[in-house]
């Protein structure tokens, strides 16, 4: 049976692979535009190709490898997808309305073995890492469900911060940011995508090095090496000084900003200390971070952490910005749904294992 979904492969591979198989390299745009811009579901739908180009289509490929399993819909437009890959793992797609257009936010691995503390996708280690076209998939079922609803929506925005760690999953990360920024296809403007780490230092070099144009969001979550490694057991391996340099040699080799997420857990990093000490941080290079205060998810099984006081989380911003910090409190989207990342596939997992054990 094949299995391999056409999402997986960039214009070039495409173009490459049609040549290889005695096709001439333009059905490659031909192909793409019924893929990204058309949006069929079916390669029988490809009607300008000839015929035995559509009959090896299909006996090479498949469109679709993804099923929908359940979706959840809160009141203020997100909208939660839980998908079935092929092998029958289940992963998360976030589709969130903002002023500025339409954002998805992609899963890339099945699991994460990072293990954060405070995180829901860490309870559940890593079963395998998402190829590309099911990254890439994730996002074309998202727009098939906003064309099926017929208002002319486009996904615009993408956050590759659903679960998993994309650092660890490189390659097949990048090979997805190539298919979705390309001109020719979904064409998503690399300055509207933001890939966040935990904090893979060789990674960020490597990332640095390839040029892609999008953004970058480091998870960094506390501004000293003994709170971090209390938090994120990352920082053992990767500690802040080196860190530090990874984002340091980013800026220089990019001339990009960079984001800084923060998560503000109450008692723990919320001090106007820590914010003291976030502000010294990034002192020398005021005009290239950007930090986002998160408020917390509270995920039940971390009942460790709770969310920090509005007067905390207020104070922590003034003592940021008084320092000439630029920061913002993010905004919080389907908090009456199972919002924080991870949440809704470890909850059906617990609910469909307690099913068959009951069963
Ligand atoms: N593994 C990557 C990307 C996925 S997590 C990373 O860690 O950066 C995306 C973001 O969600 C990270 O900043 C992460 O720290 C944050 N996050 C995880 N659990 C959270 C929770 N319960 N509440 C708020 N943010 C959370
Ligand atoms: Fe993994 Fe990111 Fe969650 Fe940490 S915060 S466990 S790196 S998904």
């Amino acid at each position: 049976m094949i299995t391999n979904s056409i999402y997986g492969l960039t214009f070039e591979q495409l173009a490459a692979w049609l040549l290889d198989h005695g096709h001439k390299q333009y059905r490659a745009s031909q192909v793409w535009d019924y893929l990204y811009r058309k949006r069929v579901t079916d390669f029988s739908q490809m009607t300008d190709l000839n015929k035995d180009c559509i009959d090896l289509l299909k006996k090479s490929f498949v469109i679709h490898t993804l099923s929908h399993h359940v979706k959840q819909e809160a009141s203020d437009g997100t909208v939660k997808f839980l998908f079935k890959l092929k092998d029958g793992n289940l992963i998360e797609t976030v589709l969130m309305r903002h002023k500025y257009g339409l954002s998805v936010c992609v899963t890339t691995q099945v699991g994460c073995n990072i293990g954060c503390s405070f995180c829901a996708s860490g309870l559940l280690t890593k079963t395998r890492d998402l190829t590309s076209d099911e990254i890439v998939e994730q996002i074309m079922n998202v727009q098939h469900h906003l064309d099926d609803a017929g208002k002319g929506e486009k996904v615009s925005h993408i956050v590759v911060m659903g679960i998993g760690e994309p650092f660890d999953n490189f390659e097949n990360m990048v090979d997805f940011l190539k298919i979705i920024i390309d001109q020719k296809g979904l064409a998503i403007g690399s300055r509207h995508i933001t890939v966040s780490t935990s904090g893979i230092v060789n990674k960020i070099y490597e990332f640095a090095d390839t040029k892609i144009p999008v953004n970058l969001a480091i998870s960094l979550h506390a501004p000293n090496n003994e709170l971090r490694t209390k938090i994120m057991k990352i920082n053992r391996s990767y500690p802040l000084e080196k860190l530090m340099d990874s984002i340091n040699y980013y800026i220089e080799k990019t001339n990009r900003r960079i984001t800084i997420e923060y998560i503000l857990l109450k008692d723990v990093n919320d001090h106007i200390k820590e914010a003291n000490e976030l502000a010294v941080l990034f002192q020398d290079k005021k005009k290239k971070v950007y930090i986002n205060l998160i408020p917390y998810n509270p995920v039940d099984e971390h009942s460790q952490y709770q969310r920090s006081a509005q007067e905390s989380v207020l104070a922590f911003y003034d003592t940021l910005k008084k320092n000439g910090i630029n920061c913002k409190i993010r905004q919080e989207h389907g908090t009456d749904i199972d919002a924080a990342c991870g949440q809704l596939r470890s909850k059906q997992i617990k609910k469909e294992k307690d099913k068959s054990i009951n069963l």
